[in-house]
C-alpha cells in the first residue's frame, strides 16, 4: 500500500544537473516502477477524493504524466498548462520567474469554465514561481483552485509558503 512505499528511495538525485551545484530530483525512476507510480498516484489523489474536483491542470511536462493519472483516478478532466507557443487555439499567457530571468506559459482561453473546481499538479515545487504562474492563469479563467499537489517539495526554497500566501493549499508526498 502507499504507506509502505518509500518515495524518497524511488526518486533519484542527479548532482550538477542541469548545471554545477544543482541537485536535480529525477522522478523517472519512481514513474518506471509499477509499485511506486501507483502508490504515488493513490497517495496524491487520496485527499481530494471527496472534493468535487472536475478538472486537473498539469504543468508541462512532468505535470502531464501525473495529471493524466490523477484525472483518471478522480474521474476528472485534464487541462494542460504549456510553455508559450504550443497550444493551437486562443490562449491566455502569464510571465513567471525562473532562477535567471522569466519565461511564459499559456492555457487555452476556453479551457476552464468559471467556477470549475480545479486541482493543480506538477512533479516538484521549488521557489513556487512556476506554480504561481499557473495559479494566475487558472484564476484569470475563474477557476476555483481546490489545491495544488506535487511529488516533491524543496521547502527551503519557499514555494509552499508562496502558494499558501495566495490562498492555495499545498500537499506533497516528499518534503
Ligand atoms: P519553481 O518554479 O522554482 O518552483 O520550480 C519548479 C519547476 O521547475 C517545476 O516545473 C519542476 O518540474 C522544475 N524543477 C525545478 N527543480 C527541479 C528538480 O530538481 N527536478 C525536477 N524538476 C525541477
Amino acid at each position: 500500500s502507499a504507506s509502505t512505499v518509500d518515495f524518497v528511495a524511488a526518486i533519484r538525485t542527479i548532482p550538477d544537473y542541469p548545471k554545477p551545484g544543482i541537485m536535480f530530483r529525477d522522478i523517472t525512476t519512481l514513474l518506471a516502477s509499477p509499485e511506486t507510480f501507483r502508490a504515488a498516484v493513490d497517495a496524491m489523489v487520496a485527499p481530494y477524493k471527496d472534493e468535487g474536483v472536475a478538472l486537473v491542470a498539469g504543468i508541462e511536462a512532468r505535470g502531464f504524466i501525473l495529471g493524466g493519472a490523477l484525472s483518471h483516478q478522480l474521474s476528472a478532466g485534464f487541462v494542460p498548462i504549456r510553455k508559450k507557443g504550443k497550444l493551437p487555439h486562443e490562449t491566455i499567457r502569464v510571465a513567471y520567474s525562473l532562477e535567471y530571468g522569466v519565461d511564459e506559459m499559456e492555457m487555452h482561453r476556453d479551457a476552464v469554465a468559471p467556477g470549475t473546481r480545479v486541482l493543480l499538479t506538477d512533479d516538484l515545487i521549488a521557489t513556487g514561481g512556476t506554480a504561481e504562474g499557473a495559479v494566475k492563469l487558472l484564476r484569470e479563467l475563474g477557476a476555483e483552485i481546490v489545491g495544488a499537489c506535487f511529488v516533491i517539495d524543496l521547502p527551503e526554497l519557499g514555494g509552499r509558503k508562496r502558494l499558501e500566501d495566495l490562498g492555495v493549499s499545498v500537499k506533497t508526498l516528499v518534503a
